[in-house]
């Protein structure tokens, strides 16, 4: 996979694209991160790349000619691509594991860091087929939304990780948060490993995961529960947990849950 980045910041992204897993997956040449300044493609004579916004008010907005030449370009150079060229914006849809599934299927990733006030209205139209915001905040650019993304991708690209399955086991891959991991030692500071982990028992280990995986969720991100997406099985499991802890089911699923007359019934 290719990812371009747009940006006036390059030498943001020199510590992140040498360190750790991203290091070695851009050494292995597991992906290939190109950093392309778009002042670069600034034709006039100060090399500028922002103006004052029409219609007055404060900071500077970027202009499109640079933005939609370095597109253009990088566009380019890798022809016949999959691909997908990304506005970084608090105004876009917010980043989730799903959306960098999605993204992890191109061959070409194009992520354009606005800065100052951001962009020029018409490189949205123009360039931009996706905007993806890293969280309702305001950042002071899209190089930190930029790099998550990079990140986040490249650990879902094959050989980047060691072990493939650390991937597809982590929250967010299998819809819930992911159970309590645990390593030595035993006991730590009076607190005790549960019991379950150190009996060698594969079936158990698993079941109690499962289950613990579910009450974090339910616990601290009960939106994230797909009620129609459970099977009968796993219905019931999310309605004892949430007795046990005396936490309401997730609002969508309807009073009564899995053991309402209709029990496969939609929402
Ligand atoms: N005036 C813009 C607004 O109110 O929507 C915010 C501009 S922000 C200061 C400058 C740039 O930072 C944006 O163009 C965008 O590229 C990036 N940025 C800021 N917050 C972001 C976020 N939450 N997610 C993604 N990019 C963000």
């Amino acid at each position: 996979m290719i990812i371009d980045v747009l940006t006036l910041f390059p030498e943001m992204f020199e510590g992140i694209l040498r360190t750790s897993i991203l290091g070695r997956a851009l050494q292995a040449g597991r992906l290939s991160v190109r950093l392309v300044n778009f002042r670069d493609f600034s034709t006039n004579k100060h090399r500028t790349v922002d103006d004052y916004p029409y219609g007055g008010g404060t900071g500077m907005v970027l202009a499109p000619d640079p933005i939609v030449r370095a597109v253009e370009d990088v566009v380019a150079k890798t022809p016949g691509a999959r691909r997908r060229v990304v506005l970084l914006s608090p105004q876009g849809r917010r980043l989730t594991q799903d959306i960098v599934e999605e993204l992890a299927g191109l061959d070409h990733l194009v992520l354009i860091c606005g800065h100052y006030e951001g962009f020029d209205e018409r490189v949205r139209t123009l360039v931009g087929n996706d905007e993806i915001s890293l969280g309702d905040y305001i950042l002071t650019g899209g190089e930190i939304p930029a790099m998550a993304i990079i990140d986040a991708v490249a650990r879902l690209l094959p050989g980047v990780l060691g072990n493939e399955e650390s991937a597809r086991r982590e929250s967010f891959s299998d819809g819930w948060l992911e159970y309590p991991q645990y390593t030595r030692p035993p006991v730590y500071r009076g607190l005790s490993v549960p019991e379950v982990l150190l009996s060698g028992h594969h079936g158990e280990i698993a079941r109690w995961r499962r289950r613990e995986a579910i009450r974090r969720t339910l616990l601290r991100r009960p939106d994230l529960v797909n009620w129609s997406a459970l099977t009968p099985e796993e219905r019931k499991e999310v309605e004892a947990i949430a007795r046990e802890e005396n936490v309401p089911l997730p609002h969508h699923i309807p009073e009564g849950g899995a053991s309402s007359a209709d029990p496969e019934g939609e929402i």
